[in-house]
């Protein structure tokens, strides 16, 4: 795995009209947000970026970010693997008129006083909108799912039919 640290602030107008790509790692000590929404970060972050200029010549950069995270069953109270994926684009603004006239495809960031974006709270950001509302293990890896299926076998069993329907069609005869 490349080591390639990635940048915190970029100038998204020159890396734009540089077509700036970069695959790097955000090193899992940095995304304390991320930490504080997990049990545990399980690697560096994978990252991905490339900087561009598109048909309207918005300056703008599609990115991707990736890393496992422990969770906590909401089922079992075990912990648990959930894998981040994260996709986004963004189209640097410098007010809201500019933010309001952005095609659907992006969204806004705003540069900051020196004309730079924040690569790592993009990232940060983005891995903690993947996460779960409720996170669960998939049924099968479960603790509790014996515990489902007996559920499963009382639903069965409600839609038995009832003896009393078969009771009322014989009499409509
Ligand atoms: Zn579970």
């Amino acid at each position: 795995m490349q080591n390639v640290k990635l940048p915190i602030m970029v100038d998204p107008v020159r890396a734009a009209q540089n077509q700036l790509e970069l695959d790097a790692i955000i090193p899992k000590a940095l995304l304390s947000r991320l930490a504080e929404s997990t049990i545990s970060i399980q690697s560096d972050i994978k990252t991905a970026f490339s900087f561009d200029i598109d048909k309207q010549k918005l300056r703008i950069f599609n990115g991707k970010a990736s890393v496992a995270v422990e969770l906590i069953c909401q089922r079992c109270n075990e912990p648990m693997i959930y894998q981040c994926e994260a996709e986004f684009k963004y189209c640097p603004v410098h007010n809201q008129e500019q933010e309001n006239n952005l095609p659907d495809a992006y969204e806004a960031i705003y540069y900051d006083e020196n004309g730079e974006v924040n690569l790592h709270q993009v990232v940060e950001d983005e891995l903690i909108v993947t996460l779960p509302q409720i996170a669960k293990h998939a049924i099968e890896e479960c603790q509790q799912s014996k515990f489902e299926l007996t559920f499963g076998e009382v639903d069965e069993e409600k839609q038995r039919p009832n003896p009393f329907d078969a009771l009322a069609q014989l009499k409509h005869k």
